[in-house]
């Protein structure tokens, strides 16, 4: 127990955070280039929060989040997604008040009690962008764009992107009942969740991931048959913008999120490169939330990219992530006086903005080049009483093992070359 993370957690060690780093810089670079702002808000909100705008009757809620109560005897609950919170701190910061639109963009850790498996993960990581404000379908295309763009910068072309309507409350209404028509029939047969899905929320039956349903499914009605005439001209919008820019779609009508706040556009990004959990982004858009949560008449569209998700994909399609680089140059040091000489001089390089250690083992000098050797330094600099007294270092090129003499005051001088 002590020596083993908890199940469905995942180390992120140093020598595969460089792939973290990669794709965070390209995110960041991107939303900031569409004029995105970061947020950053709490890990853990007051269970209401969620319960609320993921709505009561979603996976996440009924079974997978993480809520305790405090010692304040509050009930609290570990984020399960960003969007709750986003919109929480749009809200409590009266941000509605200023002009719209409001562009955000996070990276979060997401807390989900499920099953982990490849592409699930009990602790995993999103990216995400919001805009709140925006009723135009080009708020849609934006980031539909965004994430592509991402996507494709990230080395990864082969995502198919599936865009449907889930319509508004008006035309939901008809839908469910059709909905609801085609499986009174087959009731008995469908999966115990659906069952209970049935009455309260029959849409997330087309979601299910149970193979008996999913086969029923099939023949059930589309929503987008059911569309009033604003989501239809809606939807016929998003279309007309993500051909303007250029970016394939295929009209999945069976995609219908997860979660209660959508309203018109979801899409969806995924792969079947990376086994069952094959979606790599959802998103859409979300009208009613605001209203919900805080009486606000505010829309809203974002989507959530999984990270862990995003760096398999790369991994399985061979994207080549560049390793960072190696350190510029090892400190080898010889004596008492040398090591202080030593400490000055890589204190100096690093302040100059060379990357340079010293051996903190204190080895001697057979031990402190095969140290070089290992870190790959492209230098290792020999600092002994004989330097000392003329001012000057050995400089060992490492990758051509070649070695000269250098004035200390010339050091940096050489190895910034
Ligand atoms: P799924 O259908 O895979 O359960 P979801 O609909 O629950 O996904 P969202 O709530 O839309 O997922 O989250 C957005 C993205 O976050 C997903 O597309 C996926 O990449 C990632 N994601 C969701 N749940 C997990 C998880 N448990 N572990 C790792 N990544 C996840
Ligand atoms: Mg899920």
């Amino acid at each position: 127990m002590l020596t083993t993370a908890p199940k469905g957690t995942k180390d992120i060690m140093p020598d595969q955070i460089y792939k973290w780093h990669y794709v965070e810089k390209k995110f960041r670079d991107i939303a900031e280039r569409y004029g995105y702002s970061e947020i950053r808000t709490p890990v853990f909100e007051h269970t209401e929060l969620f319960t609320r705008s993921v709505g009561d009757t979603t996976d996440i809620v009924q079974k997978e989040m993480y809520t305790f109560t405090d010692l304040g005897n509050r009930s609290i609950t570990l984020r399960p997604e960003g969007t709750a919170s986003a919109v929480r701190a749009f809200l409590e910061h009266k941000v509605y008040a200023n002009p719209q639109p409001t562009k955000l963009y996070y990276e979060t850790a997401c807390y989900r009690y499920e099953k982990p498996q490849s592409g699930r993960l009990r602790e995993f990581h999103q990216f995400g962008v919001e805009v709140f404000g925006a009723e135009s379908m080009l708020a849609d295309a934006e980031i539909i764009s965004l994430a592509s763009e991402f996507l494709k910068e990230c080395g990864i072309d082969d995502l198919k992107l599936k865009i449907n309507s889930v319509g508004c409350p008006v035309c939901r209404e008809k839908y469910k009942n059709a909905l609801k028509d085609y499986f009174r029939p087959h009731l008995a047969d469908l999966c115990d969740t659906c069952k209970d899905r049935f009455e309260r929320n029959p849409m997330r039956i087309i979601d299910c991931k149970s193979p008996q349903d999913k086969e029923l499914a099939l023949g059930a009605p589309s929503i987008l048959d059911y569309l009033c005439d604003d989501c239809k001209a809606s939807f016929e919008e998003l279309k007309e913008n993500l051909d303007a820019l250029g970016i394939d779609y295929e009209i999945d009508p069976t995609i219908v999120r997860g979660l209660d706040y959508y309203t018109k556009t979801a899409f969806e990004f995924v792969t079947e490169k990376i086994g069952a959990q094959g979606t790599v982004c959802g998103g859409g858009r979300y009208d009613n939330l605001m209203y919900e949560i805080g009486e606000q008449d505010v829309p809203g569209v974002g989507f959530g990219l999984g990270i862990e998700r995003l760096l398999l994909l790369m991994e399985n399609i061979g994207v080549e992530i560049p390793e960072p680089e190696a350190m510029d140059a090892l400190i080898v040091v010889l004596g008492e006086d040398a090591r202080t000489m030593g400490l000055k001089i890589t204190n100096e390089l690093r302040e100059k903005g060379l990357k340079v250690e010293m051996d903190l083992m204190e080895r001697n000098i057979k031990g402190q080049m095969k140290h070089a050797d290992r870190l790959g330094v492209r230098y290792a600099v020999v600092i002994g009483d004989d330097e000392i007294l003329n001012g000057e270092a050995q400089v060992r090129d490492m990758r051509i093992s070649e070695q000269m003499s250098v004035p200390f005051s010339k050091l940096y001088e050489k190895l910034s070359k």
